[in-house]
């Protein structure tokens, strides 16, 4: 989507510290992390936010899902970590593209 940000680290026209990427969703560095490591999880498809999930994404949300724990093993998350979603201005959303934080390292 035009003036995503995240759709644009996406598309690799601007740069990111990416980690892993497949057919469904990319995994990169925050570029301010808030613990030792601090990785974003994105879907490619743009989806504003947790509100604008529908029926149509539950694949999609699963494949997320189940991949969480092999990406936080892969990247020095081992011992536990921490996953968080904002959704919504309330919820402190920044950028309005679906990501999951994956924070630990400490
Ligand atoms: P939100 O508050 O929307 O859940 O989180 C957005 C996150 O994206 C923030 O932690 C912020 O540091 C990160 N972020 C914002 N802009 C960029 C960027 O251009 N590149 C990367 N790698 N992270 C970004
Ligand atoms: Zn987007």
């Amino acid at each position: 989507m035009e003036d995503c940000i995240f759709c644009k680290i996406i598309a690799h026209q601007i740069p990111a510290k990416f980690l892993e990427e497949n057919e469904d969703f990319v995994v990169f560095h925050d570029i301010y992390p808030k613990a030792p490591i601090h990785l974003l999880v994105v879907p490619k498809q743009h989806i504003a936010s947790l509100n604008d999930l529908t029926a149509t994404h539950h694949d999609l949300i699963a494949k997320l899902m189940l991949s969480l724990p092999g990406i936080a093993a892969k990247h020095g998350l081992e011992n536990g970590y921490r996953t968080v979603i904002n959704t919504g201005a309330g919820g402190g959303q920044e950028i309005y593209h679906l990501h999951i934080h994956l924070l630990g390292g400490r």
